[in-house]
C-alpha cells in the first residue's frame, strides 16, 4: 500500500511532467473507485491548466485554474505519464489527456483509490479537514505529542499511528521510529516524557525523510514501464526481522500484536 513517502515520491515525480499543461479531455473507463469518479470530470477539467501538485497526508492535490483534483492511491493505485498512442493497460481507469498529447494515467487494480474535484479550499475538504499535522511541519512537535497524550492509556505505537495525532506514520514507519528513539511500542502514550517525545519526533522525521530519499533515488521518472516509486528500499532495522539479531545490541528482535497490527521491537534497546 502506498504510504506517505511513496505518495510524496509520486508527487515529486509527476509534478514536473504535468505542470503548466492544459487538459484537452478526460477519459473515464471505470468510475467505480472507492468513491465514484465525478462523471463530469471531462467538462470540468477541459481547457484548465495544471498549476502545481501538492500533497496533504496521502492525498495528491493537483491544482488547476478553478479548483483542485484530489487523488488518493488507495492500496494499489499509481500514476504515470504516457505518450500519445501508447497502449492503455489493464486497470488504467482514468486518463487526463493534455493538449501536448501526453497522457496522465491513473491505474488501480484493486480500485480502493479515489478522485475528487473541489472548487473550495482543498484542505477543508471532508476527507482532509479532520487530519492531524504533517510530520515534517512545525505543528508536529514534542509539545503537541506531550499535550495530546496526557491521561491517555493507549500504547505509544497506535497513538503515533493515529492520523488525528500526526498523518503518514504507517505501521512500518512507526516500528522503525520507535526503535530509533529507544521507546517500547507498548509503553502508555500518557507516560512518555516530553524529552522522549522529542526523540520520537526526530526519528519519525528521519525515517520518513530516508524513505522519501530512497524513493527519489530509485525512480528515474514516471514514464517508465511501471510508474511506481521504489517502495521499501530503505534498510529496516526491526520491521519484518522477528527472530533475527538486533544490529545495535545482538538481542533477538521480537514480534507482537498491538492494536491488530504486527509490531517489531528490540526488548533491550526499547524501553
Ligand atoms: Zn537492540
Amino acid at each position: 500500500m502506498p504510504e506517505l513517502p511513496e505518495v510524496e515520491t509520486t508527487r515529486r515525480g509527476i509534478e514536473p511532467l504535468v505542470r503548466n499543461k492544459l487538459v484537452d479531455r478526460v477519459l473515464i473507463h471505470n468510475s467505480s473507485l472507492r468513491w465514484p469518479v465525478p462523471a463530469n470530470l471531462d467538462s470540468i477539467l477541459s481547457a484548465q491548466k495544471v498549476h502545481s501538485v501538492e500533497r496533504r497526508s496521502k492525498y495528491l492535490l493537483m491544482n488547476f485554474d478553478r479548483g483542485t483534483l484530489l487523488i488518493h492511491l488507495g492500496m494499489t493505485g499509481h500514476l504515470r505519464i504516457c505518450r500519445s498512442g501508447e497502449a492503455r493497460r489493464k486497470h488504467d481507469h482514468v486518463e487526463l489527456v493534455f493538449t501536448d498529447h501526453s497522457i496522465l494515467r491513473f491505474n488501480d487494480s484493486r480500485r480502493f483509490g479515489a478522485i475528487f474535484w473541489t472548487e473550495a479550499d482543498p484542505l477543508l475538504h471532508e476527507r482532509l479537514v479532520a487530519l492531524g499535522p504533517e510530520p515534517m511541519s512545525e505543528l508536529f512537535s514534542a509539545d503537541s505529542l506531550f499535550r495530546a497524550s496526557r491521561g491517555r492509556k493507549i500504547a505509544v505505537k497506535p497513538f503515533i499511528m493515529d492520523a488525528q495525532i500526526v498523518v503518514g506514520v504507517g505501521n512500518i514507519y512507526a516500528s522503525e521510529a520507535l526503535f530509533r528513539a529507544g521507546i517500547s511500542p507498548v509503553r502508555q502514550a500518557g507516560r512518555v516524557s516530553r524529552n522522549t517525545y522529542e526523540r520520537l519526533v526526530r526519528s519519525v522525521r528521519e525515517v520518513l525523510a530516508e524513505a522519501i530519499e530512497a524513493g527519489g533515488t530509485t525512480i528515474r521518472d514516471f514514464t517508465d514501464t511501471e510508474g511506481r516509486p521504489g517502495y521499501f528500499k530503505q534498510e529496516l532495522r526491526v520491521y519484518g526481522r522477528a527472530g533475527e539479531q538486533c544490529n545495535a545490541c545482538g538481542r533477538v528482535i521480537k514480534k507482537a500484536r498491538l492494536g491488530q497490527r504486527s509490531t517489531f521491537y528490540c526488548p533491550r534497546c526499547q524501553k
